[in-house]
């Protein structure tokens, strides 16, 4: 069912449903003063339709759906919803007793919670709660009233009761005996469900059918309590007129979105752990490479100091020179020589700069010793074929064995 949008009539509920809704209250063609009072406060809603006169009436229902809203429970819960409507009774007698309103004041109370699938009522008077379930409208509650009892005892027909004298009788307020104790429902409801909750403005002025009409006709919650309270209105408007209309949404939606909001609180946790990883690895990552360092053979042949890895880690690659140097590469020994052409890595920059400066002390060991070696030849009348070479130079790395 399409709904057009009201954007004060959604809220969320504690447990997470979400329930559209509707009201109205008008005082109507003939009264004065709108003795009505109603709560809208999702999960709860309350309809209390107050009696007693100059003012008086107005003050019980005021007080019953302000102490129904400050008891009510958390969730659907009929018992305790009872228990708030039975507090509410007491506070009326007793705000009777200390002055407020007048004595014998009283009021309907219709108090229901739709959450989910269920929905609770706790009901004394006349005011009524229909459900509307696959188009048809039913009343869910039993009204305390003569004309109720007349009619289940089959002594008038309804037809007959709407238009008695004595129609407006009730058999059960709030107000009068601290012993009153509503009556209790609880009633699963399915998704696309409508409860309506309504004082007898409503209806003693529309009969059912046409309720059930506008109920059918009009999508919006809001456009709804206003389209009944119209009709009231345009019958008579013989008394103040209160109208609730709030829409069931399903427990299985309800659950389905459960389902969603947890699996995206997962996808965003993993999500967020992948993140730390990868932040936590390449951070790792570039510590290591920023700390490391190697000995490289530059294009003029000369040792170069390099912080990073030769070539890609992981495909990443980091690689900066830090200092060119006066050693050649190819003086070194080979076992050394061949290692820093490759890129010969180290744990540090110092280390790798320690390196190059102990690989030139040793040169220039070896350059003193074979400067003395031939001085020494020339002196000796050395075999010429020698002469380049140091003495003690073998195949196996002169600047070990120049020590
Ligand atoms: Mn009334």
């Amino acid at each position: 069912m399409a709904k057009a949008s009201s954007y004060h009539s959604t809220k969320r509920t504690r447990k997470g449903a979400v329930t559209s809704f509707g009201s109205r209250t008008d005082v109507g063609c003939t009264r004065e003063q709108n003795e009505d009072s109603l709560v809208v406060q999702p999960p709860l809603f309350v309809v209390a339709d107050g009696m007693g006169g100059h003012a008086a009436g107005e003050v019980a229902s005021e007080i019953a759906v302000t102490t129904i809203s400050e008891c009510a429970p958390d969730t659907a819960d009929a018992e305790e919803l009872g228990m708030a409507v039975e507090q509410a009774n007491r506070d009326i007698i007793n705000a009777a007793l200390a002055g407020e309103g007048r004595e014998g004041m009283g009021t309907t109370c219709t108090a229901a919670m739709l959450e989910g699938n269920q929905l609770v009522i706790a009901q004394v008077g006349d005011s009524r709660a229909y459900l509307l379930h696959g188009g048809k409208l039913t009343q869910l509650t039993r009204d305390h009233s003569l004309m109720a009892n007349m009619i289940e005892a089959g002594q008038i027909t309804p037809e007959e009761a709407r238009v008695h004298p004595s129609r407006s009788v009730i058999t059960r307020a709030l107000g009068s005996d601290p012993l009153t104790t509503p009556d209790l429902y609880e009633i699963n409801v399915e998704d696309g469900d409508r409860l309506l909750l309504c004082s007898d403005g409503l209806t003693a002025m529309v009969e059912d059918d046409e309720i059930e009409a506008v109920m059918n006709r009009v999508a919006d919650p809001q456009r709804c309590a206003s389209a009944l309270v119209n009709e009231a209105i345009a019958a008579g408007g013989l008394d103040n007129v209160t109208v609730i209309v709030a829409d069931a949404e399903g427990a299985a939606k309800v659950k389905r979105r459960r389902i969603a909001v947890r699996t995206w609180i997962t996808v965003l946790f993993v999500l967020l752990l992948l993140v730390g990883i990868i932040a936590g690895a390449a951070w790792g990552g570039y510590t290591y490479l920023h700390s490391t360092a190697y000995l490289a053979q530059n294009d003029k042949g000369m040792v170069a100091v390099y912080r990073g890895v030769p070539g890609d880690v992981l495909g990443f690659s980091y690689s900066e020179l830090v200092q060119d140097t006066d050693v050649p590469v190819a003086d070194l020994a080979p076992s050394a020589s061949e290692r820093i052409a490759q890129g010969m890595r180290v744990s540090s920059v110092d280390e790798a700069i320690a390196l190059v400066d102990s690989y030139r002390e040793e040169l220039a060991q070896q350059k003193a010793s074979a400067a003395s070696a031939s001085a020494s030849a020339a002196s000796s009348e050395a075999s010429p074929s020698d002469s380049s070479e140091p003495a003690g130079s073998t195949s196996t790395g002169g600047v070990a064995s120049a020590r």
